[in-house]
């Protein structure tokens, strides 16, 4: 029978959830049950079973069960009739926890639920274990991701013979993402495509503006490839612009110090700061509004987020992004990110496009 190929990290949780004396785990986000199980799914409820043993049971519905039996054969799976929630479900089975794991980010409606079915048990957030347990990638996932990495690299470069000035911002947008499709698994976020000063505008939504010549575009891309994402952003330069080049200088050289200095031990803040202080020092740190980076996996943003004072430790198995930018209102932006995979010794850089 075909083993759980992330079962390490199912294990850890289940001992994490005995050592905090919970009696059981519901998880329903479909990246964190992904994370554990490798089956995706929105609608199901994976079951830590911990005071029952320490069972995992997998509860879906009529749709989805046939899949889950293909990719996961090793997992108990029960079908939910419709009309049945998971809480009554679980309740009609016996399952009664005093303490009982539960995910913060579920919606409002399933929080009143598992209230109202479960009255007595302590509701416990396990939200962060989870999101800290995806953060340090396995073996499999870091070659996936590298893999969804080197076909970004590839895009970009095949999009760059495609694109010219003289298009607008949306049909460089649906070149990019004709690629992403007819190679990858699509992309993993809407592609970001901001010709000249729409750069300051950091999550630019790509309009009718017309690339000019001589003008600079910023780009930032990640295609999607066998459930993983990939995050990359690169600039064709303006022409002649002497404060652009400069700007440009300053973000590259923030972007490469950040890359210098990434290992494990040191926290996520502490990697933000590398890159902040060599952009405040050059005159330019309020214009560097946002955080250095984030994590990349099952979804575009996990842990860990490389954000000021974060004390977040990088470990050996984390894939963040480096990504400084300077955004100044009706001028310019300039933003630079790569994609990287923290080792053992530093970190190893998985984008490879030109910069
Ligand atoms: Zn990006
Ligand atoms: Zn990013």
């Amino acid at each position: 029978m075909e083993n759980n190929p992330n079962a390490d990290r199912l294990d850890e949780l289940m001992r994490l959830a005995a050592r905090r004396r919970l009696d059981a785990v519901v998880v329903f986000g479909e990246a964190n049950i992904r994370s554990l199980t490798g089956v995706v799914c929105d609608n199901g409820c994976l079951l830590l079973d911990v005071a029952g043993g320490r069972r995992v049971v997998f509860y879906t519905d009529f749709r989805y069960v046939p899949m889950v039996h293909r990719v996961a054969p090793w997992l108990r799976v029960r079908e939910t009739r419709q009309g049945v929630t998971f809480m009554d479900r679980l309740r009609r089975e016996g399952i009664r926890p005093k303490r009982l794991g539960y995910e913060s980010s579920i919606t409002a409606k399933r929080y009143l639920d598992l209230k109202k079915r479960f009255p007595k048990a302590a509701l416990v957030d396990v939200n962060d274990d989870l999101l800290s347990k995806r953060a340090v990638k396995s073996v499999e996932e870091i070659t996936r991701i590298a893999a969804a990495a080197a076909l970004n690299d590839e895009i970009w470069s095949m999009a760059q013979k495609e694109i010219k000035p003289g298009m607008t911002e949306k049909a460089i947008q649906r070149v990019i993402q004709s690629l992403m499709i007819a190679l990858g698994d699509g992309e993993a976020f809407e592609t970001i495509v901001c010709a000249g000063a729409n750069a300051a505008e950091c999550h630019h939504v790509p309009d009718d503006t017309v690339w000019q010549k001589g003008e600079p575009l910023l780009v930032d891309m990640g295609v999607k490839l066998d459930g993983v994402c990939s995050d990359m952003t690169r600039n064709i330069k303006a022409a002649r612009d002497v404060e652009y080049a400069k700007v440009y200088d300053i973000v590259l050289k923030a972007n490469e110090a950040a890359i210098a200095a990434a290992k494990p031990g040191m926290t996520a803040g502490a990697l933000d700061a590398v890159a902040r202080k060599l952009i405040r020092k050059a005159g330019y740190g309020k214009a560097f509004g946002h955080s250095l980076g984030h994590g990349v996996g099952y979804e575009i943003h996990e842990e860990p987020c490389a954000r000021q004072k974060s004390k977040t430790k990088l470990e050996a198995g984390m894939i963040v992004t480096i990504e400084p930018g300077v955004y100044l209102e009706g001028r310019l932006g300039v933003r630079i990110e790569d994609l990287v995979l923290i080792t053992t010794t530093g970190c190893e850089v998985l984008s490879h496009s030109v910069k």
